[in-house]
């Protein structure tokens, strides 16, 4: 029982409102005799409903009752028609038969006005016009013993004492509210009393003796019974507001999620089938109607779907086992649907398995949206190839499937980087950069084979899996993809034209894991760019001493600079015609302490790569300027510049800032570059060219004869010098067309204007051809290796002396004693 009605069944014994209690204890005879008012005691939102209900029930026997009453007037009338006052039976009869109108009458208005729709008004307007019609009707019916039990015959007492007893006993009828009964039944026994008393006979004592105990009784009882038709009509009330306010839940739950509620009976049929589900299912309520789960299911063919749970559903459903959210797929006439469905069974009242009930929702377009964004997730919107997530993914089953196969290279990984991409990205825009990376996924989807994926891992990066191939196979396709992303690309009426270097790595040969896959790929990629680009390299082991080497040389140099562990070595260039010491070309020198000296030609290519060799070549030049400042006026100073160094915009800042901060003149600083700052047509180099120039700072172009179309360039760039490559000189007895080139970059350097100077002059021999040939000026062992600035003043003048002057040499013969 809930508090509620435990409240309206104790009354308000336990109640909490002393005014209450006090009022009820000052209350009327009335108040008294009715007791606790049970309706009183409820909740607001029930004592109306309550109160309708009493009155209801009350008005519904009161016509029944009116009819009881009237032919009651009439009996009396009959039976007493000899022995009683005629005045007083038919008044008696008109007051009962006008007070049974009256009750008819207004139960008649009040049905007509209110039904179903009392208000507090109403039922107190019904209730008092009942309390007053059965108060008028027990007067009435009071003077019946007053007025008949004296003067009658002791069969006629009988009489009266039965129509009494009957009268009280209709209290029981009015019963439902306790006030109408207590006014009708007290002024009837109230009369009963006062005609016993009047009578004076004996037996009125023992009658009276009776009638209180029937009074007590029918008091005590009539309450009782208002109590229980009170707690019967507040258990309905409270059913019907419940049900009520679930069917709104439900209504409102139905109408508007995309949920909706599904029951089958203890066979498996669905029973109310509503609209939400039919419209899910497609199909008309009348055809969902007692079909089962089975039907659903059926016509979706044998084949398993991925992520579907019916067989799951369909046990639980026969072992009669509750579920939580299973996704089932159903195909409709409107197509496949899933839907996601919670289930529970649920039993009769006997304790029997009577069904299931549940929730089902439509997940269609959530798998649908799901599906997506899962496919934008492992997709790369600028190529419309798979991205990185994707890559690993499928690198990583590709690599388990390797393993499992045995030790043949079932998978090849092809690291793509594209050459020159930044470049072309700098100069024609970032939206264009984005159409070309549009083509390059292009051609590689054209390019692929049926048994490889393209993969673009980010910025200017691909790769491509490839599986059951052998080396030689992937090897083919690097080949395909080099020749097919070279050729030129046309964006927006611009031509661009972009290489690729491709690392080559297999699994399970190489490697296991995808990561590790990627890294040794990676490795093979590095040496492809250092190779030269455009060009393909499978991993070797060898790779990884070498990158691991570079990596510590890289991590090492930067300390080495900051420490002094680096310094610059001087090397004498001498005229060929005087043997004057013309100028020094600085190089150089790193040793690490513990580890010996390290090569610039291998330090210089690692400090390329990160753009720490701009750092290098700043420092490079305020040393060699400021240590050119010891030498006499005349000898230049010739500091290499990486091409990094030269290509970028602030360079001639640079070089002018250090011929500030020194105070070298500035035409005697000579800076040499090599062919590849030509490469990559940058505008910078040219500018930087041009203002070097125009600042009286020599240009000489380093290693010449060894790079690319070298004499084009010299047409394009103007330099001051070159300087033609030691291979050239190292071949000189040997290879007779060697003298042949040299000569001819001299006819050409005369017609230019531009100096000579040759490097690797080991020998007097080798001086002496190239003297002949008019060269300007020699640098080589023959003279000396670089020497540290400290000697620098000391061995110009021992080259001075022992070269100068000379006229003919003897052949053949290595002149290493001057240094
Ligand atoms: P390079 O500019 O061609 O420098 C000449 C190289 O040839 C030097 O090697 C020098 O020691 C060597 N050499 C000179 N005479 C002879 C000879 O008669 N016979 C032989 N076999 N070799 C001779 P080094 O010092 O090892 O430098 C190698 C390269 O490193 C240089 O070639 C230059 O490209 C680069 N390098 C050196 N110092 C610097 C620097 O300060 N900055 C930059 N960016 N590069 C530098
Ligand atoms: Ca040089
Ligand atoms: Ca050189």
């Amino acid at each position: 029982m809930s508090r509620e009605t435990s409240a309206a069944a104790a009354g308000p014994a336990g109640g909490p409102d002393p005014a209450r209690r006090s009022r009820r204890r000052t209350g009327s005879l009335l108040g008294r005799l009715r007791g606790p008012d049970t309706v009183d005691a409820l909740p607001n939102r029930y004592r109306l409903q309550v109160r309708t209900g009493l009155l209801d029930e009350t008005l519904k026997l009161a016509t029944y009752s009116a009819v009881t009453h009237l032919i009651i007037a009439l009996a009396v009338t009959y039976f007493f028609w000899g022995s009683a006052s005629h005045t007083y039976l038919l008044g008696l009869l008109a007051v009962v038969a006008a007070l049974i109108t009256a009750t008819t009458y207004t139960t008649w208005l009040y049905w007509r006005a209110y039904a179903g729709t009392a208000s507090e008004r109403s039922v107190r307007w019904g209730c008092r016009i009942s309390a007053g019609l059965a108060f008028a009707l027990g007067l009435a019916w009071a003077t019946m013993p007053v007025v008949l039990f004296t003067p009658c015959s002791s069969e006629e007492r009988l009489l009266v004492v039965a129509i009494v007893a009957g009268l009280i006993s209709d209290a029981y009828v009015v019963g439902p509210l306790l006030s109408v009964s207590y006014l009708f039944a007290v002024p009837v026994i109230v009369g009963s009393f006062v005609g016993l008393a009047r009578s004076g006979e004996p037996i009125a004592l023992s009658i009276g003796f009776l009638l209180t105990v029937y009074a007590v009784f029918v008091v005590t009882s009539v309450r009782r019974m208002s109590r229980l038709s009170c707690q019967r009509i507040l258990d309905r009330v409270r059913v019907e507001d419940q049900s009520e306010t679930i069917g709104l839940l439900l209504n409102a739950f139905e109408a508007n999620a995309s949920d909706w509620l599904w029951e089958t009976d203890e066979t498996g049929q669905f029973q109310h089938v509503s609209t939400r589900m039919a419209d899910v299912l497609a199909r008309p309520v009348e055809t969902l109607q007692h079909a089962r789960f089975q039907a659903l299911l059926a016509g979706r063919g044998k084949a398993p779907i991925e992520a579907d749970q019916s067989a799951d559903l369909l046990e639980r459903l026969r072992g009669g086992t509750p579920f939580h959210q299973l996704l089932i797929a159903v195909d409709t006439p409107a197509g496949r649907r899933w839907l996601r469905l919670s289930g529970k069974p649920f039993l009769d009242q006997g304790g029997r398995f009577a069904g299931f009930r549940g929730v089902g929702s439509d997940m269609t377009e959530a798998r649908r949206t799901e599906a997506h964004i899962a496919f934008l997730a492992t997709r790369d919107p600028m190529t419309g190839l798979s991205n990185r997530v994707m890559f690993h993914a499928v690198a990583s089953e590709a690599c388990a499937a390797a393993v499992a196969q045995g030790p043949a290279p079932v998978v090849s990984l092809l690291y793509l980087d594209l050459d020159g991409f930044k470049t072309v990205n700098d100069s024609i825009g970032h939206a264009a950069g984005d159409a070309l990376l549009g083509q390059v996924g292009d051609r590689l989807r054209a390019l692929l084979p049926a048994d490889a994926q393209a993969f673009r891992l980010g910025g200017d990066e691909f790769a491509i899996l490839q599986r059951g191939r052998d080396a030689a196979a992937a090897q083919a396709l690097a080949e395909a993809i080099i020749g097919a992303l070279r050729e030129p690309y046309l964006i927006d009426g611009v031509r661009a034209e972009i290489g690729v270097s491709i690392g080559i790595a297999c699994a399970p040969a190489d490697a296991t894991d995808p990561e590790d896959l990627l890294r040794k790929a990676d490795l093979a990629l590095y040496s492809a760019k250092e190779a030269g680009k455009g060009r393909w390299r499978d991993f070797d082991s060898g790779l990884e001493v070498r990158v691991q080497r570079r990596r510590e040389l890289d991590e090492a140099m930067r300390h080495a600079l900051a420490d002094g562990e680096m310094t610059l070595h001087y090397q004498p260039l001498v005229s060929l015609q005087d043997g004057h010491v013309v100028g020094c070309e600085a190089l150089l020198r790193w040793t690490r302490p513990g580890l010996g000296p390290v090569s610039p030609a291998e330090l210089i290519p690692i400090a390329e790569g990160t753009g720490f060799v701009v750092t290098i070549g700043r420092w490079a030049l305020r040393r060699a300027c400021t240590e050119a400042l010891t030498w006499p006026a005349s000898l230049r100073v010739a500091v290499n510049i990486s091409s990094v160094h030269f290509r970028r915009p602030d360079f001639f800042a640079d070089v002018a800032a250090v011929l500030a901060e020194t105070g070298l003149a500035a035409n005697r600083l000579e800076i040499e570059i090599t062919e590849s700052i030509f490469l990559a047509n940058t505008p910078h180099v040219l500018d930087n060219l041009r203002s070097l120039r125009a600042l009286g700072v020599r240009i000489a172009l380093d290693d010449f004869g060894t790079g690319y179309s070298s004499l084009s360039y010299l047409t394009q760039f103007p330099v001051d010098k070159i300087k033609i490559d030691r291979a050239f000189v190292r071949d000189l007895s040997s290879r007779p067309e060697c003298l042949t080139v040299i000569a001819a970059i001299m006819v050409i350097a005369r017609d230019l204007g531009i100096d000579v100077t040759v490097e690797g002059v080991e020998t007097e021999q080798q001086a002496e051809l190239l003297r002949l040939r008019r060269c300007d000026s020699a640098q080589g062992f023959l003279y000396s290796p670089a020497r540290p600035p400290g000697e620098i003043p000391g061995l110009i003048e021992r080259i001075r002396i022992a070269c100068a002057p000379r006229t003919a040499a003897p052949a053949e013969q290595t002149v290493r004693a001057v240094a």
